[in-house]
């Protein structure tokens, strides 16, 4: 196991001129997981794309996740979205050879009522898609030595669900786009105003027959008036990275009960409000920070840690400690272990609305902007894309 320092490799060695003669079919604003889904989708199509982004490589919400794509965890319009972006991110990985595996989602049950949540779910959706597992079994899945199930009641195993080493998918994808004879990448250009056919930047004029704006969080920096119609908040997480404990080595994402109060296929279980009232009583603190107790392997064998969740207009800039022992102490216990040795951390944004869990909205002729509000853009992304160039995503407002 290695604990060195995993870098966001630069998406690409130089940046290319803007503005050069020409136009592309599709102009796309943002290389986020977004952005570069619909420039992938676009280029299997045989449409020429230009990728506008402010940054010289993905820094935002998609290199900063746990890389889930957390397919079985939806219900109903998602769900379907969510399945039709499972073969989008195994195709894209195959193209530009970066890391997907079919690897699944372990949910750990800690209580009698956990694993009713999750025998529910199996009721609903069938055991293909939802594995009951014994202690002993979700035991040795979280590495924990034989016979140390200790609080463990059971688990289940998500099969459909991937992982992808969000710190290479984006700019991996990136490389894939910038390589291709149709696609470019206009890295270190801000977009500063789109109108029918034309995309303004710092850098000059970028034209394109349809442009879409996938800027995520940052669409009120664009549109305000769009983004406070839809009132779009920025969902600030906390994250961190820790060495493996020994014998911990599933690429499966593990969620727990503070998961299961969060994502829709659980919330919609008869147990689920007897559940938040079990969470409430033994881990109010964590639900105060609005936990999700989760984590996931990088291939490099350390483990994404997280998160918290705090809603606001503008990111405050300070984390409290606090928070960070909570969540940490909170994974450390379901590891079976005492403590982590944390080797980073960082915080996460991602655009988040009380008003539904996507903002695709038609702003002029040929101009549409697109940004997954809920914290599920890995997971929707390439399902979204599919859904663009079909014409199945209609505007939600
Ligand atoms: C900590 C954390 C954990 C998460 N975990 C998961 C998970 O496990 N599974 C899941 O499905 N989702 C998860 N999410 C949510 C997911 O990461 C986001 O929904 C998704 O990455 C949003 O993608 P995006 O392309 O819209 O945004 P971003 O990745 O933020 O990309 C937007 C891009 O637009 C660029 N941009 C903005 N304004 C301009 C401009 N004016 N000109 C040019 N460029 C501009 C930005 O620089 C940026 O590169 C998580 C998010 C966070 C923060």
């Amino acid at each position: 196991m290695s604990s060195s320092t995993p870098t966001t490799a630069p998406a690409t060695s130089r940046t290319r001129t803007p503005g050069t003669p020409g136009r592309s079919d599709v102009v796309i604003v943002g290389a986020g997981i977004i952005g570069l889904a619909h420039a992938f989708e676009a280029l299997s199509q045989g449409l020429s794309v230009t990728v506008v982004e402010r940054d010289r490589q993905p820094v935002g919400a998609s290199v900063r996740n746990f890389g889930h794509c957390c397919i079985s965890a939806q219900d109903g319009e998602l769900l379907a979205l969510a399945q039709r972006s499972r073969p989008g991110w195994l195709r894209a990985a195959e193209a530009s050879g970066i890391w997907a595996a079919e690897a699944g989602t372990l949910v750990v049950a800690r209580s009698a009522t956990e694993a009713a949540v999750l025998e529910e779910l199996r009721a609903e959706r069938g055991g293909d898609a939802v594995e009951l597992r014994t202690a002993a079994q979700t035991a040795a899945l979280l590495g924990r030595a034989a016979g140390a199930a200790g609080d463990l009641v059971g688990g289940a195993i998500l099969p459909a669900d991937l992982r992808v080493n969000p710190r290479e998918a984006a700019p991996g994808l990136a490389r894939w786009v910038a390589g291709q004879s149709q696609g470019r990448i206009l890295w270190g250009t801000a977009v500063t105003g789109v109108e029918s056919g034309t995309v303004h930047t710092t850098r000059g004029p970028v034209h394109g027959d349809r442009i879409l704006i996938c800027v995520g969080h940052d669409l009120d920096y664009l549109f305000p008036d769009i983004a406070e119609d839809h009132e779009v908040q920025r969902c600030r997480l906390t994250m961190a990275r820790a060495e493996a404990p020994a014998g911990f080595a599933t690429d499966s994402a593990v969620l727990t009960a503070t998961s299961m109060l969060r994502y829709d296929a659980f919330t919609s279980r008869p147990s689920a409000a007897r559940l938040r009232e079990e969470v409430l009583g033994h881990s109010a603190e964590l639900l105060e920070i609005g936990a999700n107790v989760m984590f996931t392997r990088l291939p490099d064998g350390t483990v994404l840690v997280g998160d918290s969740h705090h809603y606001d207009a503008t990111t405050p800039p300070f984390i409290d400690e606090r928070g960070y022992e909570l969540l940490i102490g909170a994974v450390a216990r379901v590891l079976g272990v005492e403590r982590l040795r944390i080797l980073e951390r960082w915080q996460g944004v991602y655009a988040s609305s009380p008003r539904g869990p996507l903002l695709v909205r038609d702003l002029a002729s040929g101009v549409r902007a697109i940004s997954v509000t809920s914290g599920i853009g890995m997971t929707l992304s390439f399902g979204l894309a599919a859904a663009t160039f079909d014409g199945m995503l209609a505007a939600t407002g």
